[in-house]
Order: structure tokens, then sequence, then C-alpha cells
């Protein structure tokens, strides 16, 4: 019996909601708060018509404010609060949870809006120089309210999408069951569909566009390297979706990995892009469509990133239209009972399935199932300790059986092919 508050109603959100409906012996009541309360009352009531069996209900917020989140957690007092909104509202909702006293949950570290504010900036420029990486988006943030989640004897569970978030558990889940030293992981994230546009998103084209137009990073024993942006290039054949091109991102879930798993010499990210993508995303960026800076058209102010977001298809549009199936994963090296071992755990998921039960494509699927299990565990209180933790912080089994249980299966190849 619990009931839960979902701050966001995007791709990714209507996946976890639509999750927790199926998972009615956990979440006995949900409310649905963001932004525009029109999107959030059209899902209510396209799940009410479907005969959902949690109690429903929405609110308008504003997640910048943590006086309004408060003002709406202290009036509905759930259990625990998903925030599935954007990374940018991570701190407003991480205050308000611990103002209400109630446990926090997300799928992607803060990132700031604004990355010419110059408190911020400061901030930032030191700790590119003391860590060695220049993305704007790092767990120091979210890190820092250890101790008042400690002290107030609250859960904050930081992303619990599929990566971050079942990347970590399946690295967990290697460490527990196949390997006594972990030397490497190389973390793969293939989306081999195709949505027929010459180019759109998966997900928010405006965390997207900055992530994948970022320099590169990986960890190399403790060390950040950094690379040029989409500077290494690797072809692997990927599991029932075949060979792609792939390139090294930086990517949140090596911070936290690097952090708790100390041992590991090497942590690597790479996400799989097309050549027509990558093209019209360069030249997007050259001519200062990815800028975060507000510039001044026709006496307003517009941030040519958000204008182009506009003009981009809804990644929750895309469900229809993708085909094909994506493939992601993690290769572990290292040594059991003193043999040399190497595995690759992964799922795959394919996008007219997910369409087909739920009307999302299989990006917001990935992250969105995810979201809910983490959610359930913390609410049911196998993954409920004080602190701020990631996923990969408890223990893996009950979130590896709901992965089963809730449409994502994985399997665990024991010979894979190796990434150069
Ligand atoms: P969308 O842009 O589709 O949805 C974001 C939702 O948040 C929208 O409903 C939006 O409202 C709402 N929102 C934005 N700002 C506010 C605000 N100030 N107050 C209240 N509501 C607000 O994003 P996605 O669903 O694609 O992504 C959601 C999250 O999932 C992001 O944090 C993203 O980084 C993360 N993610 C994580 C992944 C992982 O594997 N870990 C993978 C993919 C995404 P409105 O409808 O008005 O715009």
């Amino acid at each position: 019996m619990s009931r839960l508050l979902v701050i966001g109603c995007g791709g990714v959100a209507q996946v976890a909601i639509q999750k927790c409906c199926q998972n009615s012996a956990v979440f006995t009541e949900l409310m649905i708060a963001s932004r525009t309360e029109e999107k959030c009352i059209a899902l209510k009531e396209k799940l009410e018509a479907a005969g959902c069996p949690v109690k429903l209900s929405t609110a308008k917020v504003d997640a910048d404010s943590v006086d309004e989140l408060a003002k709406l957690i202290d009036s509905y007092k759930p259990d625990a609060v998903l925030n599935v909104a954007l990374p940018y509202q991570d701190l407003t909702i991480m205050d308000a949870c611990l103002k209400c006293k109630v446990d926090y949950i997300d799928t992607a570290n803060y990132e700031p809006e604004d990355t010419d504010d110059p408190e911020w900036r400061k901030i930032y420029e030191k700790r590119c120089k003391e860590k060695g990486f220049t993305a704007y988006f790092d767990y120091s943030w979210q890190w820092a309210y250890e101790d008042r989640f400690k002290e107030a004897g609250l859960t904050a569970l930081l992303g619990t999408g599929f990566d971050p978030g079942v990347t970590s558990v399946f690295t967990a889940y290697a460490k527990k069951h196949y390997f006594d030293e972990i030397d490497t992981i190389d973390i793969l994230d293939c989306n081999g569909g195709d949505h027929g546009y010459p180019f759109a998103t998966n997900f928010n084209p405006e965390i997207n566009l900055r992530e994948v137009s970022a320099n590169g990073s990986y960890m190399e024993n403790g060390k950040w390297v950094e690379t040029e942006p989409m500077e290494i290039k690797r072809v692997y054949n990927f599991p029932e979706v075949g060979e792609k091109d792939m390139y090294l991102l930086h990517h949140e879930e090596i911070e936290a990995l690097g952090r708790n798993f100390p041992e590991v010499k090497r942590i690597r990210f790479f996400m799989t892009f097309g050549q027509s993508y990558l093209t019209h995303m360069k030249c997007l960026e050259n001519v200062g469509m990815l800028s975060t800076s507000p510039i001044m058209f026709e006496g307003r102010e517009i941030v040519p990133i958000q204008f182009l977001k506009a003009l981009l298809p809804d990644p929750a549009s895309l469900g229809p239209r993708t085909v094909g199936k994506t493939n992601i994963g993690c290769i572990f090296t290292g040594r059991k009972d003193g043999k040399e071992r190497k595995i690759y755990i992964y799922n795959v998921c394919d996008h007219q399935e997910c369409y087909k039960e739920l009307g999302s494509q299989a990006i917001s699927y990935t992250t969105g199932v995810p979201a809910m299990i983490g959610t359930a565990l913390v609410v049911k209180g196998l993954w409920k300790k004080p602190g701020v933790f990631t996923t990969d912080e408890f223990d893996p089994d009950p979130y590896m059986e709901m992965l089963n249980e809730f449409g994502l299966p994985w399997v665990v190849d024991e010979n894979p092919e190796l990434v150069p």
C-alpha cells in the first residue's frame, strides 16, 4: 500500500506511470503532477478508461519552485516522489523532499539550465580543473545532500533509468555473481531503431543534444581521460541488432562506478550513431542552434536549443513510426577463482513491441520501467537506507528479477566479442 507523487509527464514519465499501474500491489495511489496539467489529465483518462486499478489524481506544479513543490507534497502526503521531469529540477525537488520528509528518486543527475550563470560557472570551472572532465552534469551537486538525507532518515535514489540505472545494477550483479575482481567495464548503448525522420532525438532534445555534442571521456586507473567529441569510434556487432558504429561519450554512471568500484581499471561508455545523425548535429552546432545562451530575436529573448526543440518531433510521438531494436548492456572483464573471465549482460528491446504495449518507443520504455522498479524497491523498503545512493549500492537481485517481470529481460553472454 503506497502513495506516489510523479513529477513530469513526458516520454519517460508516461511509461513509468503505466508500469506503476501494472504493479498495483505496490502502488495503490498515484498523483501525476507537471507543468502542463492537460498532459497529466489526458494520461489519467486513458489509464482509467483501460481499467487501471491505481487511484489516480493530477496537479499542476512548477518544479523549479521549492515552495510550490512543498505545498503539493504536504497536501498529497506521498510515501515517495519520483522525479521524471528534467535534470534541471533535481535540486529543487530534493529540497522539497527534505522539507516534507519523503524519499526521492530520479533518473538523471543534476545539470543547470543556464550554463552561463556566473555562480554555477565558478564551481563548474573549479571542478573541471580538479576532476579532469568538462561535462555540464556531475554527481557533486546531489552527493552534497548526503548528510541532510542521512540525518532526516530519508533515501535519495539517483539515476534509476537504463543508463544510468540498469547498467549500474548490471555492474553490482556481475560483481556479486560472476567476478572476484572486475578489471574493465564497457557500457554499450545501441539504438538500432529507425523512425524515418531525417533528424530527431529519442528523448528530450535539449538534454540529449547537450550530452552528445560534449567532449567524450572515460576513466582509467581512477583518473579521467578526456577526448574531443566523437573522437573515439568503434564498430560492434550487437546481438539481435547487427553491426553498428559507436562513439565514446562521457556518461554519468562512469563517475559513480569509478567511486564505488575503485578496483576497476578502465570504464568506458559507447553509444551508436548513424552518419546522418552526426552530420545533422554538426551542422546545427556549427550554426549555433545547440547553444544554451539566450539571444535576442525580433525584440524577444530566445534560447537557440529550446527553439530547435520546438521544431523537432516530440520524442513521445516517435512510437508509432519507430521500428527495430535496442541493445544496451555492459561488457565486464576480470577474474573469478583465479581464472580470467569476460561476460556481456544486456537487454534487447523492440520498439514496436513497446509501442504495442504502452504506446511508447523503446528509449522511453527502457528508462521508464527501471524508474518504476527503483521506486518500488524504495517504497517496499528493500532499497531503503538513509542517505544519497546510486543503483549500484544496493542488492541487485530483486531489481534484476523485476526487470524480467516488467518487460526488460536480460541475457548473460559468457563469451562476448570485446571492444578494442
Ligand atoms: P520530456 O521532455 O519528454 O518530459 C519532461 C517532463 O517534465 C514534461 O512533462 C515537462 O512538462 C516536465 N517539466 C519540465 N520542466 C518542468 C517544471 N519546471 N515543472 C514541472 N514539470 C516540468 O523528457 P523525457 O521524458 O524524455 O525525460 C525525462 C527524464 O528522464 C530526464 O531527466 C532525462 O534526462 C531522463 N532520462 C534518463 C535516461 C536514463 O537512461 N537514465 C534516458 C532518457 C531520459 P511539459 O509537458 O510542460 O514540457
